[in-house]
């Protein structure tokens, strides 16, 4: 009897491990394969001296008061002189136009009015530096150093990178005759750091009077990784197709003040119950698991890793409760799988004898595609489950976008410039987990892209929006090719390469 159950036992281990070798070696490569480009003159110092020179322009947004408003609005005069001087035939064949204040709409006529235009997203503004850090940086924030093989200061990466590399790249084209087929526009927000209500909104609004229709509207996003995903030595791209969405929740309970020699009973302290409903949210956060953009990115990245999470991302019926087990505990991997619950805000009592009338917290989400504003404050009701408890919504939050499509030409132009200017790079698709302006456009592009041809190492992260912000030269050099060749795919003549290109085999 033992013998025979033993022997079933091996046969089902060697069938599972049979099934588990197929599902990973079977797992292939969803890489585009295409031949090198062809190098591209152009003068990488000079485009970083124009980097430097915006960077000079104090595009300060998210100080209150009006002498920070007018310091702002001489750094955008003097971001627009200096684009205006750097880039003439530019500024010759593009039509300009001022949206709000200081945004701008530039509008590139294609030859083909059948064709629905496309649209690049940089924004023009910083955030300020964090009072006290000043001193710690490098080279001062808005000299506009170059130094090293590096243009240091805010917004070297976020965004004026963007911005610079693609006028060069228009410029570029420009001067090499290159005509569009179909129209693109340059969207200039000047107030994404702050919502972009102004700038972007007011551009998505006019569009909508025009009836203007994108095909797809790229913005920043997620970058070229280096050494963050686990299991992948090669540079990783991640094409964000989706952002979250925000709402935060002000919980609130009442409770007869008095003084502490004579507390009520256990949970029934405005403090007591608040806590206890806070520990509650925390330790119930909202369901997730590898489903939506996350299964989508991490099943085109599986076949390119090495070792156990190979075999592990390659098999979820088998491994997809332990790798989401896995997953979970890191924050970067957790926030793509769920809609994530962070106790941001607190308040309560002010005299150490004394039992407050009233204890407040504020619980922000970040909500992930499928879920909605209304799903968040369900879940909070639900875990919650205690009537003296008030709840509410501060603001009106926002939902998380539409998930564009990964097979859609705008993706594929993309993933093909990514592919020809960073050679061996992993393209896949990703969730940006920060807002961008791309949120105003819904419904006015057909595909919304979130993406920065930026590399950086986990060293990086922390440049952004923080101290010692910068972008190699080699980089930026990097970025122009990205988006000259990505107007050539996007607007121009369908490519006229006789090398054979597909999918890996
Ligand atoms: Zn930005």
């Amino acid at each position: 009897m033992f013998r025979r159950i033993a022997s079933a036992l091996a046969a089902l281990l060697v069938a599972l491990a049979a099934a588990v070798a197929v599902g990973t070696w079977t797992a292939r490569s969803r890489q585009l394969v295409v031949p090198p480009l062809p190098p591209l003159a152009l003068d990488k110092d000079a485009a970083a001296a124009s980097l430097a020179a915006a960077i000079r322009a104090r595009t300060i947004t998210g100080v209150p008061g009006p002498e920070a408003a007018a310091a702002a609005a001489r750094g955008f005069d003097e971001l627009h002189a200096h684009l205006r001087q750097r880039y003439p035939r530019l500024h010759a064949t593009l039509a300009r136009e001022v949206v709000g204040t200081h945004t701008l709409l530039y509008t590139w006529q294609g030859s083909d009015p059948a064709l629905a235009p496309v649209a690049l997203a940089p924004h023009q503004d910083v955030v300020p530096i964090a009072p006290g850090t000043e001193k710690l940086w490098k080279h001062p924030p808005f000299d506009g150093a170059v130094a090293g093989g590096e243009v240091w200061g805010r917004g070297a990466w976020d965004d004026k990178s963007n911005l610079i590399s693609q006028f060069e790249a228009v410029e570029l084209l420009l001067a090499a005759g290159f005509q569009p087929r179909r129209t693109v526009y340059l969207i200039l927000g000047h107030d994404e750091e702050v919502g972009g209500s102004e700038g972007a909104a007011k551009v998505a609004a006019l569009f909508r009077q025009r009836n203007v229709k994108l095909d797809f509207y790229l913005t920043e996003g997620l970058v070229v990784t280096q050494g963050i995903l686990p299991g992948i030595a090669a540079p990783v791209a991640l094409i964000g197709l989706a952002e979250k969405g925000y709402v935060s929740v002000r919980l609130a309970a009442e409770a007869p003040p008095g003084h502490s020699s004579m507390p009520p009973a256990p949970g029934k302290s405005a403090i007591g119950m608040l806590a206890a409903a806070l520990a509650r949210l925390d330790s119930q956060p909202m369901a997730g698991g590898i489903q939506g953009v996350a299964r989508e990115m991490f099943a085109t990245v599986a076949p390119e890793m090495s070792g156990l999470q190979r075999v592990a991302l390659s098999n979820p019926w088998l491994f997809a409760p332990l790798t989401e087990r896995m997953l979970s505990g890191q924050p970067s991997t957790n926030a793509l799988m769920r809609t994530t619950t962070a106790l941001t805000v607190a308040n309560a009592g002010n005299k150490e004898n004394v039992l407050p009338g009233r204890a407040d917290a504020v619980v922000n989400f970040r909500i992930l595609p499928g879920d909605t504003v209304a799903d968040v404050l369900a879940h909070v009701k639900h875990v919650v489950a205690d009537e003296r408890i008030k709840i509410e919504a501060v603001g009106e939050g926002g939902e998380a976008s539409p998930v564009s499509s990964s097979s859609a030409a705008g993706y594929h132009h993309i993933e093909r410039a990514i592919r020809e200017v960073f050679p061996g790079a992993v393209v896949a698709p990703g969730l940006m987990l920060a807002g961008t302006d791309a949120k105003h456009f819904t419904g006015v592009a057909e595909q919304l892209y979130r993406f920065s041809p930026v590399r950086a190492g986990s060293a990086d992260l922390s440049r952004l929006h923080g101290t010692d912000e910068r972008m190699s030269v080699d980089n930026l050099a990097e970025m122009i090719r990205f988006y000259h060749r990505l107007l050539q795919l996007a607007a121009g003549a369908p490519p006229t390469s006789s090398a054979p290109e597909g999918k890996q085999p």
